[in-house]
């Protein structure tokens, strides 16, 4: 994108987020670098300029380029959500309405729902159907806040199938604004109808030959993901399996993400930070000595309230348990065939209360240390020279006020690459 110039001007609020040197730990998350009266330039679509409203109108005022009066109203970084599954077919309210009504998961898929009702339906949904959901969730996405997107595959399950969701989310960047950063989810779950065994460890070494062997070089040859997500789960993938397959995707360019402890403690956490994996996801059973014991690692700790309170765990991820042991915490949605929270917006009005975290630390995680799991931290997640133009307005007077507003309409404007999308 280029061409866009733009000067966000007065913000009672700016949250810049600084980049520090490496994502924020410990004490550092929570700071989020809030300016009074704050502006910020854009040129050609990149940063030019953020800080205090006289120092970056004595450098980049010029009445001949847009302005966005921001007064009274606070500005954050664009969003980064680094956790969504948005290309999938069918529908599961009802399976969720039977949990609600009190059936058990185990009950709800004896009568075929769970994921793999979802990979049944994305299968035999079209090209079509799939990319017309994918541009309806990205408007959505957008309208929470959101400027990057990680997007992952894993509805299909076969070479053929993923191939054809990663090609499909390739294709889907021309219909948004947004950011896509494209994940293979091969090993998602282990496929009903993979032919090996009941269903237990005998399909799950088959599955995890299969994408070893087959999924993993076609996908790499194909040149469309740019990272390759294993799940780590008691009864799906095990530690060596996985391990297995993060070195194998490693030795064809596609550096790991993990699915990590979300219904039973799996040693999730310490398989991915072992592997120095860029995040590990949910971690809502990771058992607390595992945290300590793994203490601080880069692998940042992705965590996802409305996945707990959809599925009703009887746990939260320790949020605060890592960020005391310095690992960088990022919050998500977790948008998936189950899940249809778009708003990472409100995602972090939960998140707060949920893991009992503080509005900058919640805010860094939506923003800067999410942009770091993805790699992206030269491009997003801060206000900062150099950096795409993106940012989000919101209409109140400091960031604090959206936690005490879940739900309200509080998203004024966002700007993605100097361009205001959403207004
Ligand atoms: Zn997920």
């Amino acid at each position: 994108m280029t061409g866009h110039d733009l000067n966000v001007v007065g913000a009672a609020a700016l949250a810049m987020v600084r980049d520090r040197g490496g994502p924020r730990t410990g004490a550092l998350q929570d700071e989020m670098d809030v300016i009074t009266d704050g502006s910020v330039a854009i040129r050609d679509g990149r940063i030019t300029a953020a800080g205090p409203t006289s120092a970056v109108l004595a450098a980049w005022g010029d009445p001949a380029v847009a302005q966005l009066d921001a007064t009274g109203k606070t500005v954050l970084p664009g969003l980064v959500e680094c956790h969504s599954h948005p290309i999938f077919g069918g529908e599961r309210h009802d399976e969720y309405a039977e949990r609600l009504g009190g059936a058990s998961l185990a009950e709800v898929a004896a009568r075929g729902g769970g994921i793999w009702s979802s990979v049944v339906s994305s299968r035999n949904a079209t090209d079509h159907d799939l990319t017309a959901r994918l541009q309806a969730a990205y408007q959505r996405i957008v309208a929470g806040g959101v400027t990057t997107l990680e997007v992952k595959s894993g509805y299909g399950l076969t070479v053929e199938e993923e191939l054809r969701e990663l090609r499909l989310l390739e294709g889907s960047r021309r219909l948004t604004p947004l950011e896509l950063v494209i994940t293979f989810l091969g090993a998602h779950v282990v496929p009903r109808d993979i032919g090996a065994g009941d269903g237990g460890a005998e399909a799950g070494d088959a599955y995890t030959d299969l994408i070893a062997a087959e999924m993993l070089p076609a996908v790499a040859e194909q040149g469309i993901a740019q990272f390759h997500d294993v799940t780590v789960e008691d009864g799906l993938f095990t530690p060596a399996q996985a391990q297995r397959l993060i070195r194998a995707g490693r030795d064809k360019g596609l550096p790991p993400r993990v699915h990590a402890d979300a219904w039973k403690p799996s040693q999730g956490w310490a398989t991915a930070a072992g592997e120095r994996a860029g995040s590990a996801e949910h971690l809502t059973y990771t058992p607390d000595d595992e945290i300590r014991d793994v203490g601080s690692t880069e692998t940042v700790a992705v965590v996802l309230p409305v996945a707990e309170l959809i599925y009703m765990t009887d746990r939260r991820a320790n949020a605060r348990l890592f960020i005391d042991n310095d690992v960088p915490v990022a919050v998500a949605t977790d948008y998936c065939s189950s899940i249809h929270a778009t708003s990472l917006l409100q995602t972090m009005a939960l998140a707060a209360p949920w893991f009992r975290l503080t509005p900058a630390e919640v805010i860094v995680g939506a923003t800067l240390n999410a942009a770091y799991s993805l790699g992206l931290q030269d491009r997003c997640g801060s206000l900062e020279t150099g950096k795409r133009g993106d940012l989000i307005v919101l209409d109140c007077p400091h960031p604090n006020e959206l936690f005490l507003a879940p739900g309200a309409p509080l998203l004024d404007a966002v700007v993605i690459g100097g361009r205001p999308i959403h207004r």
